[in-house]
């Protein structure tokens, strides 16, 4: 009888606990200017991007994460045409945001190039919307590019790695500050901001930085399985939106396999125990 090969990647999500997944194949591996990136085909999962062996996304649950952080914001502004992407450069944010008709001009601000081009090769169906006239990548640190762009972005997303190395600084304070200043006066920004379970001393410091600047600052969650805990945090600030007055009946029909209406209104329902993380 064929048995499958015992090869496995394992993520250690802290220092006490761990995520393995039988690896199929190495599609590709090579240390960039910033990190270790990979890309592995397993039976789980499916391809899987990782960046200094952290898993970035997985074509098995990678719709819920490019969802959220994007359409939650999106159909939260009245008319969202210039978009700011920091990070995310696998490309999943940006196809997710080209599908809202309103949208003018994506600038897709990722530090590492190399990543674009992995994604490209082996993540194609993440990868799709690069080539679209709408969409302008830079190549370049995120945290220069909005310290150098004033009151231009309606929305600006960061899709960052965690809080280490080149992305230590996408979670900082004077970055937020930067961010409202690159917003126009009715501007949104969001962000990944990690685990309410793993993350407990980092999340409130988020969150008051935050609200120290933007008058509207709300967290909101999804399920996503290859992300320590499996439950994930947004945060949005908001210059003037508020995510909760949307009138969800209104939000058009989108090609989404997380993200409805509803889950528009249910992700701000916050358990007592990430209540509790604000206060
Ligand atoms: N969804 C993912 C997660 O939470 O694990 C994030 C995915 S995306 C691949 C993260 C990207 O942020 C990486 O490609 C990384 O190179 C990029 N990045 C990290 N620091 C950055 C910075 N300072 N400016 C722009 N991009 C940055």
């Amino acid at each position: 009888m064929d048995q499958k090969f015992n090869l496995w990647f394992t993520e250690y999500q802290t220092n006490d606990m761990a995520l393995s997944c039988r690896v199929k194949k190495t599609l590709h591996q090579e240390q960039t200017q910033f990190q270790n990136l990979a890309v592995v085909d397993t039976d789980q999962f499916g391809r899987m991007l990782l960046l200094d062996n952290v898993i970035q996304t997985t074509i098995m649950d990678e719709f819920v994460y490019h969802e959220m952080i994007t359409h939650v914001a999106l159909n939260t502004h009245a008319a969202p045409k210039r978009v700011l992407v920091i990070g995310g450069g696998d490309g999943g944010a940006v196809r997710e945001i080209v599908k809202h008709p309103s949208i003018e001009k994506v600038v897709h601000c990722e530090i590492d190039g190399a990543v674009i081009e992995a994604s490209r090769k082996y993540l194609p169906e993440i990868a799709c919307a690069f080539d679209d006239p709408r969409v302008e990548i830079v190549v370049d640190d995120g945290i220069k590019h909005v310290r150098n762009n004033k009151n231009i972005y309606d929305i600006i997303i960061v899709d960052s790695t965690d809080p280490v190395g080149p992305a230590e600084g996408l979670f900082s304070a004077s970055f937020y500050s930067d961010i409202y200043d690159a917003l126009k006066e009715d501007g949104i920004f969001v962000a990944q901001t990690e685990s309410p379970f793993f993350n407990r001393d980092l999340i409130p410091r988020l969150y008051r930085d935050i609200s120290g600047i933007f008058p509207l600052t709300r967290l909101f969650l999804a399920c996503i399985p290859t992300y320590p805990g499996g439950l994930w945090s947004f945060t949005m600030g908001s210059k003037k939106y508020e995510p909760l007055d949307v009138d969800v009946a209104a939000i058009p029909q989108m090609d989404t396999r997380y993200y409805s209406p509803a889950v528009h209104r249910t992700c701000f329902v916050l358990p007592p125990f990430v209540k509790e993380l604000l206060k």
